[in-house]
């Protein structure tokens, strides 16, 4: 089977009758893990991303609805109450700006770590996944440029971004087979509706 058929198939059961915080996380982990199995080899290069390199960590991410539950239960476990109120504060901040207008606020991801480092790394969105970069100057250029209104063009592998592309659309097909919210939102926005979901959720289940 085409492995695009194969995901958009995978996403349409995993998602069936799916609404419950949960159901949406532990869906989109195993879909990601999925995607990543069926990931082609090849491609142009060797990536120079690492660890601590995060100059695109600073530009517009849309993620789906699963996606931004995985996430905001990850934070929900594993953050502190103020990540909810830098959450609010910087979704409230971004909530209206074009995509490419992002990297002119030079607003670091929520998840970027102190050390430039993706703190949500084994589940973070797939479009994030597809973003390589053969050369990390070219990534500091390009964004030092697009202040100045100067876009440059990045050199990436684009066997990955296409990949991850085609998945991100194989998810959202059959997320909407599935009779679910199959668009994309800003990813600060996303995560802070399905964080305050989750509280929802975990207060309606306290024992009175
Ligand atoms: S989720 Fe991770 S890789 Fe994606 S923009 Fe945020 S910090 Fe960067």
């Amino acid at each position: 089977m085409d492995r695009y058929r194969r995901l958009r198939e995978t996403a349409l059961v995993l998602f069936r009758k799916c609404r419950e915080s949960e159901c949406l996380s532990m869906g989109m982990r195993s879909y990601a893990d999925l995607a990543d199995e069926l990931k082609p080899a090849g491609g142009e290069g060797k990536p120079d991303c690492r660890k601590g390199c995060s100059h695109c960590c600073v530009v517009h991410v849309t993620v789906l609805v699963p996606e931004a539950y995985s996430l905001a239960s990850w934070a929900h476990e594993n953050c502190g109450r103020d990540f909810y109120e830098k959450l609010k504060e910087q979704a409230a901040r971004l909530r209206w700006v074009e995509e490419e207008d992002r990297p002119l606020m030079y607003t670091p991801c929520i998840f970027l770590g102190e050390e430039g480092e993706c703190t949500v790394h084994p589940i973070r969105p797939l479009l994030c996944r597809g973003v390589t970069s053969l050369s990390e100057k070219m990534c500091r250029d390009a964004i030092a440029m697009s202040a100045l209104g100067e876009p440059i063009s990045v050199v990436m592998d684009l066997v990955q971004r296409e990949h991850y592309d085609k998945a991100f659309k194989s998810a959202a097909e059959g997320i909407e087979k599935a009779g679910g919210d199959a668009r994309g939102y800003e990813l600060t926005w996303a995560v802070l509706k399905a964080y305050e979901a989750i509280l929802s959720e975990k207060e309606d289940n306290t024992p009175a």
